[in-house]
């Protein structure tokens, strides 16, 4: 199915009046005095809206039907176990969804699968998105750790130690 604009604005929509954080953006939006304050607040809202769409986007893909592969030990069928949550800290900031893990009805060793995962390109223990680890990288080139620390957390309210950022 197509998702029009309209969907997906009234999806996101249907997000703001249950999330007390964006009553909080609302009211610092409204509080706001000089442009900078102005800027920033908006700023803030602007994340809040993307982190909305990536996860509408993540739970409207999860809900495909999943065609199962077979185990690489044994060769049978893999079955689902459900949905099973995942986090990810990302340029938007953490974002959560829920994604289906399929196992062999065997249990053998080694044979968890997580095909949503593969098609978006994640590994298995991964904790940060590609994109927020190439921009830190990038003001690392440039800025001592701490500063590149310091110009992240002003751009995305990520937090992310200047050890993070050298590791
Ligand atoms: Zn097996």
């Amino acid at each position: 199915m197509e998702i029009t604009g309209s969907m997906l604005l009234s999806s996101i929509e249907h997000r703001t009046t249950t999330d007390p954080v964006w009553q909080q953006m609302c009211q610092r939006l409204q509080a706001a005095t000089s442009l900078t304050h102005l800027v920033l607040a908006a700023w803030q809202i602007g994340l809040w809206l993307a982190r909305a769409i990536v996860e509408q986007q993540l739970d409207e893909r999860s809900q495909v039907p999943t065609q199962w592969t077979h185990c690489s030990v044994c060769c049978t069928a893999l079955h689902s176990k459900g949905f099973v949550k995942r986090r990810m800290l990302t340029l938007v900031g953490e974002i959560e969804w829920k994604r289906r893990i399929g196992r062999c009805p065997h249990h053998c060793s080694g044979s968890h699968q997580t095909p949503l995962d593969e098609i978006l390109g994640i590994q298995a223990y991964q904790q940060t998105s590609l994109e927020l680890v190439r921009l830190g990288c990038l003001l690392a080139v440039f800025l001592p750790f701490d500063l590149a620390s310091q110009l992240l957390l002003q751009l995305t309210g990520i937090a992310v130690s200047g050890d993070t950022i050298w590791n």
